[in-house]
């Protein structure tokens, strides 16, 4: 959407009357209820659906996405997730500043990771992605989108900072279905919330942590960025194979990505 925002004619300034010169209070409290607004566009703005929709549909018409996600994509209000300053940009197919040097990942390479999981045999079987860990939940909007397509989610962050802002993030959209969210390290996983039908990670390590694979359940699939040598980074599919009681895991690599390091330790 790149049409400008507009603003209620009440939220031009107006001529002060004279007595409110003694009331700067007055100018506080008109201030502060502006911001709410401006912060929370409503109405046949960004709250109507219809510029969801609209994102959703233009997903649709690349013919590739899977349509439970796109389902998914089209409950969640994105711009809830980003600056206000930005939400007028929320519904386009773009990365954006979520604040500490991250950023929200594109929806289109949501709805791909996304995708990849649910073609895994067992999200396949059984049309959910089950018990999922998600790695850097940033700003929340993929937990969210997750969160609707899943039996659980347990999703971990290292910034405190974003750690706090998903959980207030999350708590305003009110999901049916809340995720567990975590201030820990990724890249040891989750353990005592695995094993998981489906790891997804947003931020690209060199290599998959072998906590990830240990926490795959049997017939699982993970979805990570990861380093390749001298091609950059790329999308990995690593399923949890088990045939005659043999655990194996069988890795593909997919297109070029370019997401945020994965990287250890918490601030
Ligand atoms: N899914 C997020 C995208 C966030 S960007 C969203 O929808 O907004 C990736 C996030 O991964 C960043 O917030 C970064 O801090 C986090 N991250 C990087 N390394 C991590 C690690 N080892 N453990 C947990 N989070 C990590």
């Amino acid at each position: 959407m790149s049409a400008p925002k507009r603003f209620p004619a009440s939220l031009k300034p107006a001529a002060a009357p004279q007595r409110e010169l003694l009331m700067p209070q007055r100018h506080l409290r008109q201030a502060t209820a502006d911001a709410a607004r401006l912060a929370r566009p409503s109405g046949t703005g960004l709250d109507s659906g219809a510029v969801r929709q609209r994102m959703v549909d233009r997903l649709r018409a690349e013919g590739k996405f899977d349509e439970r996600v796109l389902a998914a994509m089209a409950a969640v209000p994105r711009h809830e997730f980003v600056d206000s300053a930005l939400a007028a940009q929320a519904y386009e197919d773009t990365a954006l500043p979520i604040g500490h040097g991250q950023t929200i990942s594109k929806p289109s390479v949501v709805a791909h990771m996304l995708g990849l999981l649910f073609a895994g045999p067992a999200a396949r079987q059984r049309g959910s992605l089950g018990r999922v860990l998600e790695i850097g939940t940033g700003c929340g909007y993929q937990a969210a989108v997750i969160s609707l397509l899943a039996r659980q989610l347990t999703s971990i962050e290292r910034l405190q900072g974003l750690h706090d802002k998903a959980k207030l993030n999350l708590q305003r959209v009110a999901l049916s279905r809340s995720p567990r969210l975590i201030w820990g390290d990724g890249r040891v996983g989750h353990a005592a919330s695995g094993p998981f039908d489906s790891i997804i990670a947003a931020a690209g390590g060199e290599d998959i942590p072998s906590a990830w694979m240990e926490q795959l359940a049997p017939g699982g699939r993970l979805v990570a960025p990861t380093a390749a040598g001298g091609r950059g980074q790329v999308l990995v599919v690593l399923d949890h194979v088990v045939e005659a009681g043999i655990s194996r895991w069988v890795r593909s690599e997919h297109e070029a990505v370019l997401f945020v390091p994965l990287k250890s330790g918490v601030v």
